[in-house]
């Protein structure tokens, strides 16, 4: 845990990813992909079991299809802020956001988010959370044509903020948030290291 708290001291830009991670959005994620297949057959004519949200964009983006894409994020949008109310917080997180100097972090640190979920339902979380205003960049599903764990959105964060690989950290609740980081040569932890460094000064506090 010591190894965690020296690494985060080093570091300029924190980045977390939302669902799983600082929140649990109370989304039928499987009704979703069957609505995206569904869709997907009805104008293209083609029959797709995607097995992730991400497959059935890649496959519009390989159509170079643009129009549609913007028409698939709003069905994703809408389906994300159905339950939008019942979202779960992570307290340990949380916690981590709102009192990083008890881990040892400068104010010079800022906060992103790279998520596979839209902008609204980011910034409508993170309002529900009480974290409005503490991230200084997010990067959502339409903010980027490749997704995790292509490294594009963690590399969009680095020239956002104009520092090195090295000066940068992602959080993460799945193994495909870790492989994003190692695919970007970031630093990259799930989230659960994090919480029991926050469950361990808890106790300490
Ligand atoms: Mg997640």
């Amino acid at each position: 845990m010591k190894d965690l708290e020296n690494l985060l001291s080093k570091k300029k830009v924190i980045v977390f990813d939302l669902d799983g991670t600082i929140v649990r959005l109370n989304v039928n994620w499987k009704n979703l992909r069957n609505l995206l297949s569904q869709t997907f057959y009805q104008l293209y004519g083609e029959r797709k079991d995607f097995k992730t949200i991400t497959e059935c964009f890649n496959e519009i983006i390989e159509r170079d299809d643009e129009s549609q894409l913007e028409a698939f994020f709003k069905l994703v949008q809408d389906f994300e802020l159905r339950n939008i109310e019942n979202t779960e917080l992570i307290e340990e997180t949380i916690y981590f956001i709102n009192n990083l100097e008890h881990f040892g972090i400068t104010k010079q640190v800022f906060l992103a988010i790279l998520s596979l979920n839209m902008q609204v339902t980011i910034k409508k979380t993170l309002t529900l959370a009480n974290l409005s205003g503490k991230f200084s960049y997010i990067v959502g599903k339409e903010n980027v044509r490749n997704w995790k764990p292509h490294p594009s959105g963690l590399l969009k964060i680095k020239d956002y903020f104009g520092v090195t690989r090295e000066k940068m950290i992602y959080f993460g609740d799945l193994k495909k948030d870790v492989e994003t980081g190692m695919n970007a040569g970031i630093d990259a932890f799930l989230i659960e290291q994090l919480i029991a460094l926050v469950k361990e000064k808890y106790s300490s506090i």
